[in-house]
């Protein structure tokens, strides 16, 4: 590998202790440099299925010398979504990347309950044309240290989840309230859950419980990885589990910002 430089400094003195912690970091680094290119392969991965396709639909526009137009039409639909999917990877994975580089936006007190209703407003939309029925309930004075770009990001996303894989006759349902010191947004939803074995994954980049279904509603495996990076930028953090009676439900709790009030 590439850090292969620890050291054999031994003895109960403080060399050996600077030692240790040297050759602890050292597989730290290890370990995050196994990560990145562990990233840059399933990005690389995920990019080339749909320029696959597409190179397949265009060279049998071009290769075949009768095509009815209809065919055609069909044809450049497929290529036109491909290319979505491809916008919407890179997008995500732009995201990722500034959430990783310490280019953070200065925080400001943000308000929670507007943005949710903004973001409940557009998925109510979405909802409806899947036939899922979406309901909220939300206090006022939820105000977190954050950007209103992440707090819509974070509600979005989780929503979003929630309405596409809760499938037929869904029901999703989410609240904001206050806990203590924090904020707490609940998402939780009717759908078929998510394995026990695998919660803990979930929120790993680019894991799918089943590929061909999240692809088949557009995800790109990467909109928890950014919901948790998003919020634990901000000293808060995100958890999954199943409801007793069926279907998931996402807890995100940010820690309360300053000069909020429980009134
Ligand atoms: P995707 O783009 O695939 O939705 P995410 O990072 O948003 O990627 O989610 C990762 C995986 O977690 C999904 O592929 C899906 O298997 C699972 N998942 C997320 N939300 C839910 C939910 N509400 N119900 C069941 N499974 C879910």
């Amino acid at each position: 590998g590439a850090y292969e430089h620890r050291t054999n400094i031994s003895g109960r003195d403080e060399i050996a202790q600077i030692g240790e912690e040297f050759n602890s970091l050292t597989d730290r680094l290890q370990t995050t440099e196994t990560l990145r290119r562990r990233f840059v392969s399933d990005a690389s991965h995920e990019l080339k299925t749909p320029l696959a396709a597409i190179r397949l639909l265009t060279d049998s526009i071009l290769q075949t010398d009768q095509m009815d137009m209809e065919t055609v039409r069909d044809f450049v639909t497929d290529i036109g979504s491909e290319a979505e999917r491809l916008s919407r990877i890179t997008e995500d994975l732009l995201r990722l990347t500034r959430l990783d580089s310490d280019l953070l936006d200065a925080p400001e007190t943000v308000e929670v309950a507007p943005v949710l209703e903004q973001v409940m407003r557009m998925m109510s939309l979405l909802a409806q044309k899947k036939g899922t029925e979406l309901t909220y309930r939300m206090e006022e004075n939820c105000r977190v240290s954050a950007t209103k770009g992440e707090v819509h990001q974070v509600i979005y996303n989780l929503t979003d989840n929630a309405v596409k894989y809760s499938g037929k006759n869904g029901k999703v349902r989410v609240e904001l309230r206050h806990e203590d010191h924090d904020v707490v947004l609940t998402v939780a939803d009717n759908g078929p859950g998510i394995p026990e074995e695998d919660l803990p994954k979930v929120f790993e980049r680019f894991y799918r419980v089943d590929k061909a279904r999240s692809r088949a509603a557009g995800g790109t495996g990467l909109g928890l990885s950014i919901v948790q990076d998003t919020v634990k930028k901000r000293g808060g953090m995100v958890s999954a589990a199943n409801r007793p009676n069926g279907g998931a439900v996402f807890t995100v709790r940010w820690p309360e910002a300053e000069g909020g009030d429980h009134s």
